[in-house]
């Protein structure tokens, strides 16, 4: 996939916010710190788009990146950050629920995981959340350069494992730091929104 363009179109809070074009979504989700900003950075070619997402203080929102003109990235606000109080994580709740329960041109999800570690319990319970909503999962194992490439395949098994993966569901073992996966990654995306 080259990416010739790609812009955040909106940061928002509730639906009468989301862009109305209609166009194909692909939602990213994952834990705070995990590596999802660099994710989409890496991805479309960019430094500093996507900034380093959810500290304490700032407000949750649900960023749409417009892509090529053609699709959108739906960043969603990183769970599992434990200094946000009951009250944001509540309105976190209600706000991404609304996002997947309405949204009928989100084609697929990805979940960023990190690959050093086994899948958290908030990671396995975003898993069945995406799965609730019956779309397909594409697991990006980020930091890939942080282990030695004889312990990938293992990791990767023990992810597929914690998380139950169903069989349609693809995990990609990733790198923002060196690029690799991101082949792997736009193909498996793109699948979703030729169709
Ligand atoms: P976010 O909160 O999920 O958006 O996480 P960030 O994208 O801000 O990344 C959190 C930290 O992990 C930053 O210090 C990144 O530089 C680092 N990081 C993210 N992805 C990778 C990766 O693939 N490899 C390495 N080595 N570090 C990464």
């Amino acid at each position: 996939m080259k990416v010739t363009n790609a812009e955040i179109v909106i940061s928002a809070v509730s639906s009468k916010q989301y862009p109305g074009d209609q166009l194909p979504e692909i939602a990213l989700a994952g834990r705070s710190n995990v590596g999802k900003s660099s994710f989409i950075n890496k991805m479309i070619n960019r430094k500093n788009l996507a900034r380093t997402s959810s500290k304490p203080g700032k407000t949750q929102t649900l960023n749409f990146y417009k892509i090529n003109e053609a699709f959108y990235f739906v960043d969603v606000p990183g769970y599992g950050y434990a200094k946000v109080s009951k009250k944001e994580r509540e309105a976190w709740g209600r706000m991404i629920e609304q996002y997947f329960t309405e949204r009928s041109n989100l084609q697929v999800a990805t979940l960023i995981t990190d690959i050093r570690h086994e899948p958290t319990a908030d990671d396995v319970r975003m898993y069945n959340f995406l799965k609730h909503y019956e779309l397909p999962v594409i697991v990006i194992a980020t930091k890939v350069d942080k282990i030695s490439k004889n312990k990938r395949v293992n990791h990767l098994q023990r992810a597929i494992k914690k998380m139950d993966l169903e069989a349609e569901d693809l995990i990609i073992p990733f790198s923002s730091e060196t690029g690799e996966g991101k082949d792997d990654a736009w193909k498996a995306i793109q699948g979703f929104i030729s169709r």
